[in-house]
């Protein structure tokens, strides 16, 4: 099951499951995907927020919480010990470092993180230069 955050032609944001993306395609084009407030089928994906779960609405335990929040500390530490901060230059970073890249895969070069806008990390996809969006923000950005 997936969950998506619709939202209709009124602005109505909604959440809604589905067995997967295509049964959620398939159901939308079916006009079976109604906003509960309004009743429009013309409804589309809504651009997803982090959702904070109000307490006594967890979507998980607290257990799950720390081990989630382990995991990404884990993973944070070794992205900073691993690859070199860019900053803003990340897109033509990444360009440029792809471009010159060794065609060893025994030697990979060194990953790079920083920040580029939404349509600059879709234009890096698009060309083929493999990016991810990391689920932290770095450092120098979240204590300023
Ligand atoms: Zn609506």
């Amino acid at each position: 099951m997936i969950v998506f955050d619709l939202k209709c032609a009124e602005a109505h944001v909604f959440e809604a499951w589905f067995g997967s993306s295509d049964d959620y395609a398939a159901q939308r084009d079916r006009g079976l995907v109604a906003c509960p407030m309004c009743g429009s089928v013309e409804v589309d994906k809504a651009v997803m927020a982090p959702a904070v779960p109000a307490k006594g609405n967890r979507l998980i335990t607290d257990a799950e919480h720390k081990a989630h929040a382990e995991r990404l500390k884990a993973l944070r530490a070794e992205v900073e010990a691993n690859c070199d901060y860019v900053g803003a230059n990340f897109a033509s970073e990444a360009r440029a470092r792809f471009a010159e890249a060794p065609a060893d895969p025994d030697s990979p070069p060194k990953g790079i993180y920083g920040e580029a806008s939404l349509s600059e990390a879709a234009e890096l996809v698009a060309d083929g230069i493999p990016v991810a969006p990391l689920p932290f923000r770095p450092r120098r950005l979240a204590d300023a």
